[in-house]
C-alpha cells in the first residue's frame, strides 16, 4: 500500500524537491502551500506522514501541527530554517515527531520519513487484525500472507494477495484502477490500468466470480455496497466467461471497468 504524505511548504522549490522525491521512493504526496491549506488537506486526505515547515503565510506551523494532531495522531517531520529555530520548537514541545534543519539532503528526508512510518507501523502492529475475514467463508491470515477458502487454502501470486488485501481493507468501498495502482503497486500514473484488470481476472478465477465486484464506469470492490453499482447482463459477478459486454473481461479492451 502505497502511504500518504501530505507536505506543508511556502517554498515551491523545496515543496517541488521533496514531492518529486518522495513520489520516487512510491509514497503518495500532496501539496499545501499555506497554513489553512495544510489544515484542510490533513483533515480531508487523512496522510499517513506530515511534512511541515514552521514559517508558513496563514497559519505558522505551530499552529498547524496543533490543528491536525487534535483531529488524530499523524506524525509530523517539522522542517525549520534555523537550528536555534529547530530548538525553540522542540522547547515548545507542539507534538511533532522529528525535525529537520534546512538544509537539508533529500536522503537524510526520505530516511526521517521512513524511520516515522516504521515507528508507526510498529504502534499499529499491536492492535491490527492478524486475519481478516470475507463472506465468512474467504480468511486472509496476514502474518503468513496466506489465504484460505472454505479451509483450502488458495495459492495467490504476492501481487494478487496484495491486490485482495487492498481491497478488503475498505469493504464495500469501491475502489478505482488508479487508486488501487498506487496502494497495490505504488504507480503513480494510470499507465498500468490493464495490470488490475488482469490480477482481478486471476482473483476471480482462484476464488470464485462474485468475490470481486465489477462498478461499471467506476472501479472494483468487495463486499455488499449498491450505491454506485449497476448491475447488467455481462457482469462477471453473474457467472463465469460472460458473453455479454463486458468491459474487463478481455485485458485488448481499452475502456474503464
Ligand atoms: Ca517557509
Amino acid at each position: 500500500m502505497a502511504r500518504q504524505i501530505l507536505v506543508v511548504e511556502d517554498e515551491a522549490l523545496i515543496a517541488d524537491a521533496i514531492a518529486a522525491r518522495l513520489r520516487s521512493e512510491g509514497y503518495e504526496v500532496r501539496v499545501a502551500s499555506d497554513g489553512p491549506s495544510g489544515v484542510s488537506y490533513a483533515q480531508r486526505f487523512e496522510p499517513d506522514l506530515v511534512i511541515l515547515d514552521l514559517m508558513l503565510p496563514g497559519l505558522d506551523g505551530l499552529e498547524v501541527c496543533r490543528q491536525i494532531q487534535r483531529e488524530r495522531h499523524v506524525p509530523v517531520l517539522m522542517l525549520t530554517a534555523r537550528d536555534d529555530e529547530t530548538d525553540l520548537v522542540i522547547g515548545l514541545a507542539v507534538g511533532a515527531d522529528d525535525y529537520l534543519t534546512k538544509p537539508f539532503s533529500m536522503r537524510e528526508l526520505v530516511a526521517r520519513v521512513q524511520a516515522l512510518l516504521r515507528r508507526l507501523d510498529a504502534l499499529a502492529g499491536r492492535t491490527q487484525p492478524k486475519a481478516m475475514h470475507l463472506d465468512d467463508d474467504i480468511e486472509i491470515d496476514l502474518d503468513a500472507r496466506r489465504v484460505r477458502q472454505r479451509g483450502e487454502v488458495v495459492h495467490l501470486t504476492p501481487t494478487e494477495f496484495d491486490l485482495l488485501v487492498g481491497l478488503a481493507e475498505r469493504p464495500g468501498r469501491v475502489l478505482t484502477r488508479e487508486r488501487l495502482l498506487v496502494d497495490v503497486w505504488g504507480y503513480r500514473d494510470g499507465s498500468g490500468a490493464r495490470t488490475v484488470d488482469s490480477h482481478v481476472r486471476a482473483l476471480r478465477r482462484k476464488l470464485g466470480d462474485g468475490v470481486v465486484r465489477t462498478v461499471h464506469g467506476v472501479g472494483y470492490a468487495l463486499g455488499e455496497s449498491g450505491a454506485a453499482e449497476v448491475p447488467e447482463a455481462g457482469d462477471p459477478a453473474d457467472g463465469p466467461e460472460a458473453t455479454g459486454p463486458d468491459p474487463d473481461a478481455d485485458a485488448e479492451a481499452a475502456d474503464a471497468p
